[in-house]
């Protein structure tokens, strides 16, 4: 008795299909995996036509982005040691950090605009700190 391959057990259809499958499976996990590597920030920009401000977006910043925020609080390490959280916190809002713009679409109305923010450590999405109650976690 000879062993059998799996190529002698489906027809090239089949296996074609079969190949494609591993390759998507596998491209979503590359996707997946690089998508957990970078950081989201939660932003809520108001919709300059309609007036919304409840709609709350995900922004992923690119590496540049992501690094002149980190050195922000990396260099200021040592004098945010000496002020209370929502000292920092405040002086953070007076130094924006990192300052974006990006093309949103209000929920509400569907018109199209650009905004500018300001991002904070404290907007990313798991941001967990002592002093803060995070977002979503506790039903008030
Ligand atoms: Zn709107």
């Amino acid at each position: 008795m000879c062993p059998l391959t799996i190529a002698d057990l489906y027809t090239g259809e089949v296996l074609r299909n079969l190949r494609r499958s591993f390759a998507k499976r596998r491209n979503r996990e590359k996707i997946e995996g690089e998508m957990t590597k970078m950081r989201k920030y939660r932003v809520r920009p108001s919709c300059p036509y309609c007036g919304e401000e409840h709609c709350y977006r995900n922004v992923i910043l690119s590496d540049e982005e992501q690094e002149t925020l980190d050195n922000y609080y990396i260099s200021r390490a040592e004098e945010r040691k000496r002020r209370t959280s929502i000292g920092n916190l405040l002086k953070d809002i007076e130094n924006k950090p990192l300052v974006i713009t990006r093309q949103f679409k209000c929920g509400m109305c569907q018109q199209e605009f650009e905004e500018t923010i300001v991002i904070l450590r404290e907007d990313e999405v798991g941001f967990r700190s002592p002093d803060m109650i995070p977002m979503g976690i506790y039903p008030v």
